[in-house]
């Protein structure tokens, strides 16, 4: 078993370090808030003061941090990863970050002796807590195979996705996909419900027809037709608006960056940042739905 540095036990590290613990790994995990520390040690995570300490003799180091800004600053900062890391230690980034901030945790790292793999994840907190996450990793072949072993017990499933970036390209392209598909679910749902169609029916109905997708399956924002819906739960998140908004935004940047014309992902972006400007931004994303009301009421939604 191996011993793990975790940095930044929010709503994913600390359900998934606690894995690795269960595992049988050493954790040492550290954040800088207190309240995030505390609730990772009622887990039975491992918690240090500081990263130097968390790297101290650890064979991996995981980061799971909130934006691109936060991951450059844990990785070149005098107290942070490459300051404090050996090379021996395997590099593993799990947050969402754009194209450019990994490429360049990959050749920072690379001129450092260090190795790098970009290890994003989908499955929510829901997937990190039952250990079946989707992980997808980007990096040379043997660093990729050495990142395996440790995703294992936090996944469902681990994809080797290519060479360096290759996860986080994936991860973005997929998010993308889910916001562009969610806008036609939200748009389908209420044209259904206008037309006078039963909801129970015409989900029934889409889901073994052409109509079918992830978000129908499980987001259907209809209060009283699937379970796992936010609409059940008057639209408090699963996934919020602010995460879909920032996962959006860099697949829509990568489009820029890359000279491709993806005008469903830039609307899908635009009413994620309309609903962040009426202030809903920790509400659930299928939220999405009410810009296609009339009056922008929506049955299952009291503001
Ligand atoms: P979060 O905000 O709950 O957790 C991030 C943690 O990082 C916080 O506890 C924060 O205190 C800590 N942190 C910030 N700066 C730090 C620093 N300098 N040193 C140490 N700790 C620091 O976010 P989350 O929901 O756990 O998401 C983490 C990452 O995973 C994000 O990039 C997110 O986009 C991605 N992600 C989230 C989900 C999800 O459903 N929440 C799903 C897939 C991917």
């Amino acid at each position: 078993m191996s011993t793990i540095a975790w940095i930044g036990l929010g709503h994913m590290g600390a359900p998934m370090s606690a894995n690795l613990v269960a595992a049988g790994h050493t954790v040492r995990g550290f954040d800088i808030s207190p309240d995030c520390i505390a609730a990772a040690e009622a887990r039975g995570i491992g918690t240090v003061g500081s990263i130097a300490e968390a790297l101290d003799g650890a064979d991996a180091c995981f980061t799971s941090l909130p934006m691109p800004q936060h991951v450059r600053g844990v990785y070149e900062s005098d107290d942070g990863i490459w300051a404090h890391a050996s090379t021996d230690t395997l590099l593993l980034d799990t947050s969402t970050v754009d194209v450019e901030t990994s490429r360049w945790c990959h050749d920072e790292s690379a001129a450092r002796g260090f190795h790098f793999v970009d290890s994003p994840i989908s499955g929510g907190t829901a997937g990190a807590e039952a250990h079946t996450l989707t992980f997808m990793l980007g990096g040379d072949s043997a660093d990729v195979e050495r990142a395996a072993v440790y995703a294992q017990a936090m996944a469902g499933s681990v994809i080797a996705c290519g060479g360096p970036t290759a996860g986080i390209a994936a991860k973005l392209v997929n998010n993308m996909m889910l916001f562009v598909s969610m806008m036609g679910v939200a748009e389908g749902s209420q044209l259904a419900e206008q037309l006078g169609l039963d909801p129970k029916v015409f989900y029934s109905v889409a889901n073994v027809s052409s109509g079918q997708s992830w978000p129908q399956r499980t987001w259907y924002p209809v209060p009283g037709v699937v379970d796992s819906a936010a609409a059940n739960r008057n639209f408090d998140a699963t996934f919020s608006v602010d995460l879909a908004r920032k996962d959006c935004g860099l697949a829509v940047k990568a489009g820029e960056s890359t000279g491709m014309h993806l005008p469903a992902a830039e609307l899908a972006l635009s009413q994620l940042e309309q609903l962040s400007a009426e202030g809903l931004g920790g509400k659930d994303c299928s939220l999405v739905t009410k810009l296609v009301t009339p009056d922008g009421t929506l049955r299952g939604y009291t503001p």
